[in-house]
């Protein structure tokens, strides 16, 4: 059996012991089946159980509630939507990208809501979150934000930050400006996931662990196949973000990206005095490589990255979770932000699969005539997207008339990755490319162009 502390910090400080719970013992029938404990599942089974008590719930879990991306992430609770702004608004036009942010922001609200309702715990914190330009050449990337924000009239969550500005909340090198929004919770995701599990089971849904999903029937008696039975239902929903592509029938319709952490020793007092960070703001730089940093409730600093490399056929091990270069890099970066942690000691270091569609738009969709929901595509920003997810799903299954069901994300169909090996060159070019840009911005101070190739595909 697995030692499932060992796959996050998250995971090893969440509180429970990661006991399994039962696998599914024999066929049964229910109204609704998710695949998936994640926060995708989670919350759909929470807010179908909110619309319609009576509904029976079964969740099929191919380890434990939370083992996947949910019980692994940074811990960044933000509106963010996995597309920006500016090209939501470029593809679905100014309405659907000012109802987008609209309803993200409600989503980081009601995760909060939800953690005080049910005594859940996650310290969910409302910090705000910090974008810095470290380096001249991240300084459009700030600027261009802050203006299609105003542009769309939503200047008013965002306020662009002098380096000084900055410096007052946090020290990091080579700051040339920050752009902040208040509107960001600094949680721990792993106290969030395994709650909401119990929240739910509190409520009557069954959670079958260790119960791998092998297949799914659609149609006029909608079914999960597992090696244990057949769970039947009238609506199956699809909740297993990057795991999916595991699927025959989704192996094109999303990619495993790998996102990798690093977390350092607490941190004593005297050394934070010299980098502040009281607030405890989410932070991140705008490289194209992307970074994430939190610092924990217990006084570490947590700094996530991308950069492990895709591998050819959607391929998930958990060997990918620990590539050691994408990890070393990630430690040097924190003694370049901070350096006078130089010689600071890392006490974890862990990863996992996010899914990521072609155009990276996530999609939430519902076919009620063979009995089929879904969400997923999150890339990096799933956290407060799956909260809504849950609400979007729990909304279409019920037919509850509400806004959120005309997001630009409801029903929507992105494009199927191209097949191997062209996906792996494409997908390889661009993670390499992204590293280029990086390295030679910074050597130069110049910005990317934006009109190369990479920068092409990358957009979204
Ligand atoms: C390292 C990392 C850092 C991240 N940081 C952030 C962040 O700070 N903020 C943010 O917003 N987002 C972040 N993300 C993304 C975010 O964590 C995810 O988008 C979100 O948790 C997805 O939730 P989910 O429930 O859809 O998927 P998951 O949490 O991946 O859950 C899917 C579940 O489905 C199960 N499953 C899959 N296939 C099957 C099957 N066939 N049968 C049965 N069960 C199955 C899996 O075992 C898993 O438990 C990060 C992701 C990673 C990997």
């Amino acid at each position: 059996m697995k030692d499932y502390r060992t796959y996050s910090y998250w995971l090893e400080t969440c509180g429970d012991d990661l006991t399994p719970r039962p696998p599914l013992a024999g066929s049964t029938e229910v109204d609704v089946a998710i695949l998936g404990a994640g926060f995708t599942g989670l919350w759909t089974a929470y807010y179908l159980q909110q619309r319609d008590p009576s509904l029976k719930i079964a969740l099929v879990e191919a380890e434990i509630a939370g083992y996947g991306a949910s019980g692994r992430n940074g811990g960044w609770c933000y509106p963010g939507f996995p597309v920006t702004l500016g090209r939501l608004r470029e593809r679905f036009g100014p309405e659907a990208a000012r109802a987008v942010s609209k309803a993200m922001h409600e989503s980081v609200d009601e995760v909060g809501r939800v953690d005080a309702a049910e005594g859940i715990g996650c310290g969910f914190l409302m910090s705000g979150a910090l974008r810095l330009a470290r380096g001249r050449h991240e300084l459009p990337a700030i600027t261009g934000a802050y203006e299609t924000a105003q542009a769309l009239g939503l200047g008013e969550h965002y306020r662009l930050l002098s380096p000084e500005e900055v410096a007052e909340r946090v020290r990091v090198t080579d700051v040339e400006a920050g752009l902040f929004s208040p509107h960001g919770a600094v949680i721990h995701p792993g106290k969030l996931v395994r709650g909401l599990a119990r929240a739910v089971e509190r409520r009557g849904a069954t959670i079958y662990e260790r119960t791998n999903v092998e297949d799914y029937v659609p149609g006029p008696k909608p079914r999960f196949l597992t090696p244990y039975g057949d769970v039947a239902a009238k609506t199956l929903v699809l909740a297993g973000e990057a795991y999916l592509s595991r699927l025959a029938r989704l192996r094109r319709a999303l990619v495993p990206m790998y996102s990798l952490i690093v977390l350092t020793e607490p941190i004593p007092e005297e050394r934070w005095a010299e980098i502040g960070w009281a607030g405890r703001e989410l932070v991140a730089s705008s490289r194209y490589s992307v970074d994430y940093l939190q610092r924990t409730a217990d006084g570490r600093i947590l700094f996530g990255g991308r950069g492990a490399p895709y591998q050819r056929g959607s391929r998930i091990t958990d060997a990918q979770d620990r590539h050691e270069p994408t990890h070393a890099m990630l430690r040097s970066m924190v003694e370049a932000w901070f350096p006078s942690l130089k010689g600071i000691g890392f006490s974890h270091a862990w990863g996992g699969p996010l899914g990521m569609p072609r155009d990276w738009m996530p999609t939430t969709f519902f076919h009620a005539d063979r009995g089929i929901a879904g969400a997923y595509g999150y890339t990096g920003s799933g956290v407060s997207t799956a909260n809504l997810s849950g609400r979007v799903l729990a909304d279409l299954i019920t037919a509850t008339p509400s806004a959120l069901t005309a997001l630009p994300s409801v029903n929507h169909r992105s494009p199927r990755w191209e097949p191997e090996p062209l996906r792996w060159a494409g997908i390889r070019f661009v993670q390499e490319g992204f590293a280029r840009l990086d390295r030679e911005a910074t050597r130069t101070g110049v910005a990317p162009s934006g009109s190369s190739l990479v920068e092409r595909l990358g957009r979204h």
